[in-house]
């Protein structure tokens, strides 16, 4: 990783926000480029922009845009769906056939740059009572509201999140505001364990040093309703198959670094276990804002650590070896 001098970007679309960049969060995706140089099928090209959790200041307009003024301070959205496609009116924006992503190798240059010109329909201005590590976090904390959505009800519900980073916390959070009952979760870092612990979860145990599916099995006999997978662990999914209960519903938000999943055939067809598989999210950051704005969701514990622009590869060494018990790395360009 190197810091690149490169041309500022100019507004040239009349839909075009030009965009001061404050603060980016670092995400586990940002990390799985920087080590593997690719998710997938999705494989870097070098030199390559990378960050897609952004937060910054309007600085210049297009003629036509009407969302969004200059001094506007704004969360990002990193999709820029083409809006015309099958996938697209059919309101799955996040799947559209010719999707330009922030930070997505043969898509987008990413945020973790000075200036960044984005369309206004990927600009969604913040209430002053927000900050920019707030409006950046509401990216992943949209993706755990979407994935709350396609989930099961969440009154009274009570569920497991198997793994507690960033995106398990935001599940987390977004299914105790939506009423889940009891929430367990697991992880193999004991901060990321207390730190979800102090925000909302009702249980949570170290699949390093315990059973932790006879430990929930023990409190819930009846099993769950409904269990998260948001480590890409294939142990993840294999305690997922014995933690739910008949009719269950199995949510795989995480993303392995393997290529084939497997199912437990003979658990998974006696439970009637139904899957279902999450792309980060779609229209759900303004929900995401609004949880942040009223109170109902406080993801200030999400950002641990904070490193200036000029620090980014410390930030991402730091979350690539899991240092410090850290959660979550904000680059921030103010510093
Ligand atoms: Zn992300
Ligand atoms: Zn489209």
């Amino acid at each position: 990783m190197e810091m690149m001098e490169i041309p500022e970007p100019k507004v040239s679309g009349d839909h075009d926000v030009k965009i001061r960049i404050e603060v980016v969060g670092v995400c586990g995706s940002d990390i799985h480029y920087y080590l593997k140089g690719k998710i997938g099928s999705q494989v870097v090209k070098y030199p390559f922009i990378v960050g897609h959790e952004g937060a910054g200041t309007v600085v210049e307009a297009g003629p036509a845009v009407t969302r969004v003024r200059p001094g506007d301070r704004l969360a990002i959205e990193p999709a820029m769906p083409c809006w015309e496609c099958d996938q697209c009116l059919a309101g799955r924006h996040h799947t559209c056939r010719k999707l330009r992503f922030l930070g997505c190798p043969g898509q987008a240059d990413g945020c973790l740059s000075e200036y960044l010109i984005m369309p206004e329909t990927s600009c969604f201005p913040i209430t002053p009572n927000l900050s920019f590590d707030e409006a950046a976090i509401s990216e992943p904390l949209a993706i755990g509201v979407y994935a709350v959505k396609q989930s099961i009800p969440m009154p009274g519900s009570r569920i497991a999140i198997l793994g507690s980073g960033p995106i398990g916390m935001s599940v987390m959070l977004a299914a105790k505001a939506a009423g889940c009952k009891k929430a367990y979760m697991t992880d193999r870092i004991d901060e990321r364990l207390s730190c979800v612990k102090l925000t909302g979860a009702d249980w949570t145990g170290n699949v390093d040093k315990e059973n932790v599916t006879n430990l929930i099995l023990q409190h819930e006999t009846l099993m769950l309703d409904a269990v998260f997978e948001c480590c890409g662990q294939q142990d993840a999914v294999d305690q997922a198959f014995e933690l739910l209960k008949p009719g269950g519903k199995l949510i795989i938000v995480g993303i392995p670094e393997f290529d084939r999943w497997s199912i437990p055939a003979d658990l998974a067809r006696r439970k009637e276990i139904t899957i279902q598989n999450i792309r980060r999210q779609a229209d759900c950051v303004e929900t995401a804002l609004h949880y942040i704005a009223d109170g109902t969701i406080k993801v200030g514990a999400m950002a641990t650590h904070r490193f200036g622009f000029n620090e980014t590869m410390k930030a991402f060494e730091m979350v690539a070896e899991y240092r410090d018990g850290v959660m979550k790395a904000m680059i921030d360009f103010r510093i």
